[in-house]
């Protein structure tokens, strides 16, 4: 296909990153703080160019585009660039007293060259925020952005090579048979942003080569809804979390259980919200996104389709602009809706007894990214915690709590594992090595070690067998 990367490229640009790897000059604190002014330059010079992009691609308003892509990639890229000094300082752990003229230290290693794949949803903050994890490790890195969105995929591969150092980092175009040529070569971490299903392959690739794997997945995350919760409150902030970007996105609230006795409050509260979004209508709004490719389109259509619940706010859509009104619907236990990661703007509420109830439905299911609870009521926020396991939970709040830099985001089992964000993308590409420096002049201490053992020398190492173990 034309501008794909051709397929004996590939392991040229492979050797080519090696090579560059190896000169060292990825290296030095003061060339990655560099490269990563040069990323926060390239997404502030580019805004609109990528802002632009990404509606081509995705129908996603500019103040989206903005805020969730182009803004958290120059923040970030700042923020690393500032603190990078300190967190590639070496550690020095306290060590037993008889080790101290050691000179013990964890030095952090760039792990090599890493294969950066990302998905088309948040197609620059996605590619970006791996890359700059790589630059300030000292890492070379291949981006292989999503081929379903071509626009922003072009324009990272002619702007990074403008922006960084071409030599060291490098975009590759394709679909299945350029991702598949590039999966054959070894790399030194593979960072995969996308569904589970791909991640297999991705994990049996990576396997292979024993190469170790960051794997940024999805799935269906739940929304919590209890009686004490403030209800209007709720229903504003669950609808803003799956509307943005037309329920595209891998925190977006999957699907709500709520206690019986506030569903219809629930309901009338999303329906007043979705009023005041889109006055004249979500599918002619400019401020919604569209579905991203027909695929998709067809398999929300689908799912909407084979539902049995009752719909109870939108259910349209247009078949031209690819565009589906945010759709509410009530569902049971085992409704297509509750099937897999939805992955759009559908909402299906599924009612329930307690909060107990909906506890025991989660235990049966795989973790999701991000579990979200709606209670005023702290020991219910307890039992959430102590009952599940997710990669994130958030009370009170959707999507706004990727803003927050300073945790780690990930997955745990089917959402993935490994986890980015400043220091946490910085740690994913490095390797802590630890280093000794033993003196020549404490072989005084190590006689007893050597062979020939004797009594003595054994009762010298036999001293833990009498150490005290508290009871309790
Ligand atoms: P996608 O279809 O763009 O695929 C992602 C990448 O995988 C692309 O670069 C694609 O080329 C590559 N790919 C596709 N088929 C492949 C194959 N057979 N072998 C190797 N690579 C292949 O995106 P997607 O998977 O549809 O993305 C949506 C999913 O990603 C959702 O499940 C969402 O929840 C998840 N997601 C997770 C995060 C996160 O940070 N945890 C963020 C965004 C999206």
């Amino acid at each position: 296909m034309t501008g794909f990367t051709q397929l004996e490229e590939i392991p040229k640009i492979h050797a080519a990153l090696r090579k560059t790897f190896r000169s060292g000059i990825t290296k030095p604190i003061a060339w990655r703080r560099h490269q990563l002014h040069q990323l926060a330059r390239l997404a502030q010079e580019n805004a609109d160019e990528i802002a632009d992009c990404i509606y081509k691609d995705l129908g996603r308003p500019k103040q989206e585009a903005i805020m969730g892509d182009v803004a958290a990639v120059i923040e970030r890229s700042l923020i690393v660039a500032s603190n990078l000094e300190e967190w590639a300082k070496p550690e020095e752990p306290t060590v037993q007293p008889w080790q101290q003229s050691w000179n013990t230290r964890v030095e952090k290693q760039p792990k090599g060259v890493a294969l950066i794949i990302s998905p088309w949803n948040y197609p620059f903050i996605l590619s970006v925020q791996p890359l700059y994890g790589a630059i300030s490790a000292g890492c070379c890195a291949v981006i292989k952005p999503s081929e379903f969105s071509p626009h922003v995929s072009a324009f990272l591969a002619k702007a990074i090579p403008k922006y960084l150092e071409a030599s060291a980092y490098k975009v590759i175009l394709g679909a299945v048979p350029e991702i598949t040529r590039v999966l054959e070569l070894k790399w030194d971490h593979i960072f995969y942003t996308g569904n589970g299903r791909v991640a297999r392959i991705i994990s049996a690739a990576a396997a292979k080569h024993l190469t170790p794997t960051t794997l940024e997945l999805g799935g269906k995350s739940p929304v919590l809804v209890d009686s004490s919760a403030d209800i209007d409150i709720s229903a504003k902030r669950i609808l803003w979390g799956k509307v943005n970007n037309s329920g595209q996105i891998c925190v977006a609230p999957d699907y709500i259980l709520a206690e019986k006795a506030i569903v219809p409050q629930l309901i009338d509260s999303i329906k007043k919200h979705s009023q005041d979004f889109f006055p004249d209508g979500a599918l002619v709004s400019k401020s919604y996104g569209k579905i991203v490719t027909d695929a998709h389109f067809n398999r929300l259509k689908g799912l909407l389709q084979r539902s049995k619940g009752k719909v109870v706010l939108g259910g349209q859509w247009d078949e031209k602009t690819r565009g589906i009104e945010p759709t509410v619907v009530i569902v049971e236990e085992e409704d297509a809706l509750l099937e897999d990661e939805l992955f759009g703007p559908i909402l299906p509420i599924l009612p329930v007894e307690s909060i107990d109830e909906a506890l025991q439905y989660l235990q049966d299911r795989d973790y999701p990214l991000i579990l979200y609870g709606f209670s005023n009521n702290k020991v219910n926020k307890q039992k959430i915690l102590d009952a599940t396991m997710s990669g994130a939970v958030a009370f009170g709040d959707t999507f706004q709590t990727v803003a927050v830099n300073e945790v780690p985001f990930g997955g745990v089992g089917e959402s993935g594992h490994g986890s980015q964000n400043l220091k946490y993308s910085y740690d994913s590409f490095s390797y802590l090595r630890p280093v000794f420096d033993i003196p020549f002049q404490d072989e005084q201490f190590f006689g007893a070690r050597y062979p020939p053992y004797s009594e003595k020398s054994l009762e010298f190492f036999s001293a833990l067998l009498k150490a005290p173990i508290p009871k309790i």
